[in-house]
């Protein structure tokens, strides 16, 4: 394997909580700790759903774009991924269904079931036309 390729050499690492996820606990602390029906706190509930509803946009429009990569990108092989091998696909949510383990060992993700897998991949590239 050249240098070029050992830098390249794909590898997952777990990623902390999401800005959603913390603005959603947010929210929850603040709805379990209303007291009053003050209009103060509702808007300022009113300002944190509105936060969650445009990241959940953002989350529609990043995963639109990883359905298109998971069918255009010239590494996706028989539905799975040929670029990446997930040590622990468990600890980073991917379904187990989507999982497929080779007989060397390897774990190959279904990009088909789990598009997800692609939409901040680095290693995208577009199938060749012939
Ligand atoms: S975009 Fe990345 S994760 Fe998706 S098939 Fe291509 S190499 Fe694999």
């Amino acid at each position: 394997m050249s240098t070029l390729e050992e830098n390249l050499k794909p590898s997952i690492v777990l990623l902390s909580t999401s800005d959603l996820e913390i603005e959603v606990k947010e929210l929850k602390e603040q709805i379990r700790n209303l007291k009053e029906n003050s209009d103060a706190e509702h808007l300022k509930i009113e300002e944190k759903i509105d936060g969650v509803i445009r990241g959940l946009a953002w989350l529609n429009i990043a995963k639109s774009q990883g359905m298109w990569k998971s069918r255009t990108c010239r590494y996706m092989d028989n539905d799975a991924c040929s670029a990446w091998n997930v040590n622990e696909p468990e600890k980073l949510g991917i379904p187990a269904d989507a999982v497929t383990l080779e007989q060397n060992g390897n774990k190959r993700i279904s990009v088909l079931k789990f598009p997800e897998l692609c939409i901040s991949c680095p290693l995208y590239e577009a199938k060749r036309t012939q």
